[in-house]
């Protein structure tokens, strides 16, 4: 009986239900037992060596257990396996509900049925208790698996979150500079604004300022038609006036000789006094005239100038003749000092001497007698101009009025010594035919002590020097 139950023990029991299915099975007669249990709603096997433990089929099953249930205490029968359909020798042994035990390969029933009967509510006890134990350890090693799990998870979410906490701090960092840069960027954008309006007003101003340019460029155009339209009917009024008032002037000029002659009868002291003074004023006037004719023909554009080498010694020397009754009546000291005889330049010489006869007449006008005149050459300047000075000793002039001269008509000295002298016009000519030549004429002069008049003009190179005029 002992044996009997030990052996039921270790068909129920998982680890060992092999050998106790077989073991079992010998002691009954047969060769092996399969032990069916209910096992809540399902069938369970406990199958002998070879079969599986879960029941395919439910109604097979059903129909197992009563045949089993029907045999009784001598029932053995050839029946189909539940498991697969298989004939099979079977004694059986089942307390009709729950619990079937099917001794296989018998063909007696076994001696200790009653036993046996007894011992199957022992054996399906057994049973359940192992499987709940198997399916408690199941579900602790289900929960010792989560409890891994989530430690896992936990730690996992602990880095995750210290992560998280270092990448929140970073972008609390990142919002503050982002904070701080869109504060700036809108100062920025505003001052943008601002100055963008500033421009636009800048702009139409500009644009106005533009408007009224060009409006006034326009009338300063029409101002200088208008001038040079002007000008030129006047240098052409004046050409032809000049030309007509030298036809009589000569006619005086020729009448005043003939009377001087005698031609007309004799000629008292008194009146041949009054025919110098006739003559005086017909050669002033004459002079005055040409000089308007002159300046007339500079400004329009009608003088040529044919440039050749000039030899300044001896320009000087065909003006001195010229200028030594004046010179000589004023009791002045004249000093030509040229460092050498043959310095040249290129230039006109008819113009080049009617300058030099200009400033040199204007040096002995506003001269005291007793004073002096010297021509000389100007120390500074460039290798490729000439400077020729003529310097006084005279009544010079104020600063401020230095480049007046220039202008035709402008005279700068008072009332004493014009006496009818001059036109104003000599110097305005004289330096539009040096610029014409390429040159110029420059002044310096302190009041009182004198002035230095200084024509400039292009000097001749040792290898372009050709024939002296
Ligand atoms: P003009 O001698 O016929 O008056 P210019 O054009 O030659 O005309 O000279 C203009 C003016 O410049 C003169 O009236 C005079 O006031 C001044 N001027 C010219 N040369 C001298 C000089 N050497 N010394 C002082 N004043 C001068």
């Amino acid at each position: 009986m002992t044996e009997l139950i030990d052996d039921i023990v270790s068909v129920s029991r998982a680890g060992t239900r092999a050998a106790g299915s077989a073991s079992l099975g010998r002691r009954l007669g047969g060769t092996s037992v399969i032990v069916f249990v209910r096992d809540e709603a399902v069938g369970v096997l406990l199958p002998a060596p070879g079969y599986s433990q879960t029941l395919p089929d439910a109604r097979a099953w059903r129909s197992f257990v009563d045949v089993c249930a029907r045999l009784g205490e001598s029932g053995v029968a050839q029946i189909a396996s539940p498991v697969d359909g298989s004939l099979m020798s079977v004694y059986g042994v089942s307390d009709g509900k729950e619990i079937v035990m099917a001794v296989l390969g018998t063909g007696t029933a076994p001696a200790c049925t009653g036993e046996l009967r007894q011992l199957l509510p022992l054996l399906a006890s057994i049973f359940k208790g192992e499987r709940s134990a198997a399916n408690a350890e199941a579900q602790a090693r289900i929960a010792r698996d989560a409890a891994h799990r989530s430690e896992e998870l936990a730690a996992a979410l602990d880095r995750a979150r210290g992560g998280l906490q270092r990448a929140l701090a970073d972008a609390e960092v990142s919002r503050q500079d982002l904070k701080a840069v869109n504060h700036q960027l809108r100062d920025q954008a505003m001052e943008l604004e601002a100055q963008a309006e500033e421009m636009e007003a800048q702009g139409e101003e500009l644009a106005s300022q533009a408007d009224d340019l060009q409006h006034a460029n326009s009338q300063l155009e029409q101002a200088r038609d208008a001038a040079e339209q002007a000008n030129r009917a006047k240098s052409e009024f004046l050409a032809v006036m000049s030309h007509e008032l030298r036809t009589p002037l000569n006619a005086i000029a020729g009448h005043v000789q003939l009377i001087e002659l005698g031609i007309y009868g004799a000629v008292t002291e008194q009146q041949r006094e009054a025919l110098a003074r006739i003559d005086r004023g017909q050669r002033h006037l004459l002079g005055l005239i040409n000089d308007i004719l002159n300046l007339a023909r500079i400004e329009s554009g009608k003088v040529e100038y044919r440039l050749d080498p000039v030899s300044i010694a001896s320009a000087l020397e065909d003006i001195r003749s010229m200028v030594e009754p004046q010179l000589r009546g004023k009791e002045l000291i004249y000093e030509v000092s040229l460092p050498d005889e043959s310095l040249t330049v290129l230039a006109d010489r008819d113009k080049v001497q009617q300058i030099l006869l200009n400033l040199l007449s204007n040096a002995i006008k506003f001269t005291p007698p007793g004073g002096k005149v010297t021509v000389s050459c100007a120390t500074s300047g460039s290798a490729s101009s000439v400077g020729l000075t003529v310097a006084d000793t005279g009544i010079g002039i104020a600063e401020e009025r230095l480049q007046d001269i220039f202008e035709p008509f402008v005279q700068v000295e008072g009332g004493r010594t014009r006496q009818g002298q001059g036109t104003g016009l000599g110097l305005s000519i004289s330096r539009d035919l040096a610029r014409g030549m390429n040159g110029d004429i420059t002044v310096e002069s302190i009041p009182s002590e004198g002035s230095t008049f200084t024509l400039w003009l292009p000097s001749v190179s040792t290898t372009t020097q050709g024939t002296l005029v």
